[in-house]
């Protein structure tokens, strides 16, 4: 699949589910409401449409949520879409927060993956509770010890959030370094009605990796996982350090991915509205070609980029949608 730009869409994103076992205040509100039941994908109709972007060209799929290692009989889908490696597939992969991890990272090995991202903002349980609103740092811990185990590669995810875990980001990669984790710091981005003022959360990660550069000697690496982090290796150890600059760097012109909700929309873009719904194809009664003809037609129209603003003038989120919904 080749979009109006050039760029090959050889990789997916499916949120398998909105609901999260967590609250974090730069993710979503406290008050959340989620789906019906009924607006949901079943895991046979997230399978199907899975199937149909491998059929299409899609070489790497990312389970992604909400949580997904929340939603009940997940591993059932992940044992399905395992048996697509090697036949289209390249990567099955996840991110999650890692709670439920201790419970599920032996079957996920089983199924065929082979690297999770787990997202962790900071290695302070007090902290770690505040930010979450009420997560357990020490369950996590316990996650990412047992994916290790299972010989998952682990990649640590952390929202860089100004005055609230900037002080702690390079103990977090000195954590990583020891751990043997890369880490990967994300910039915060205005995506859903949070009850929160963004531009109070907002980091820009040019002043974290200069901070950096003062205790860790980077040197930018070649490293490219296919998305938009840039990556430096950390001298002397073998970890990276990567950044993802949504709002300081446009990275959008290397863009590979599309993203599915776990209702079936498809999202051409993180940061647009446009998006084409495959609920309505797939109940619809489409056969094979049916489906494979309206995601073609979804990608002809994904947009070059996004547009994200944060700044004191422009109060209201890019995009209304939360990224517990499209899935980060
Ligand atoms: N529950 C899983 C997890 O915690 O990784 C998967 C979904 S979560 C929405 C995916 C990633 O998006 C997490 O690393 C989270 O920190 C990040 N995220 C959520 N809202 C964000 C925002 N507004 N800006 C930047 N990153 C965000």
């Amino acid at each position: 699949m080749i979009d109006p730009f050039g760029r090959a869409i050889t990789y997916l994103r499916v949120s398998v589910t909105d609901r999260c076992d967590l609250r974090c205040v730069y993710c979503m509100a406290e008050d959340m409401h989620f789906l019906p039941k009924a607006e949901v994908l079943t895991l046979e109709e997230l399978e199907r449409l899975c199937g149909a972007f491998v059929r299409l060209g899609v070489r790497k799929l990312r389970i992604t949520g909400g949580e997904p290692l929340v939603r009940r009989d997940v591993m059932g889908l992940f044992d399905h879409l395992g048996r697509r490696l090697g036949h289209g597939l390249d990567e099955l992969t996840l991110t999650t927060n890692g709670t439920q991890l201790a419970k599920h990272a032996a079957a996920l090995a089983a199924s065929g993956v082979r690297r999770v991202n787990v997202s962790l903002d900071t290695l302070d349980a007090q902290r770690f509770a505040e930010i979450t609103r009420w997560g357990r740092l020490d369950r996590v811990m316990a996650g990412i010890r047992a994916a290790k185990a299972a010989g998952l590669h682990v990649k640590i995810n952390a929202v860089a959030l100004r005055g609230v875990n900037e002080d702690e980001i390079p103990d977090l990669l000195a954590w990583c370094i020891a751990e043997g984790h890369d880490l990967c710091l994300i910039e915060t981005m205005p995506m859903g009605e949070i009850g929160a003022d963004r531009v109070d959360q907002y980091l820009p990660l040019s002043l974290v990796r200069a901070r950096l550069r003062s205790r860790f000697e980077l040197t930018e690496s070649a490293h490219r996982t296919g998305g938009p982090a840039r990556y430096y290796d950390v001298a002397g150890t073998r970890s990276r350090v990567g950044f993802i600059t949504p709002m300081t760097h446009n990275f959008c012109e290397g863009c590979n991915r599309v993203r599915l909700t776990c209702m079936g929309t498809l999202y051409m873009c993180l940061g647009q509205d446009d998006s084409a719904d495959l609920r309505r194809v797939l109940r619809g009664g489409a056969d094979d070609a049916g489906l494979d003809a309206a995601i073609r037609a979804a990608i002809a129209r994904k947009p070059k980029g996004h547009d994200f603003i944060i700044d004191r003038r422009t109060k209201a989120p890019s995009v209304a949608r939360h990224m517990s919904l499209t899935g980060g």
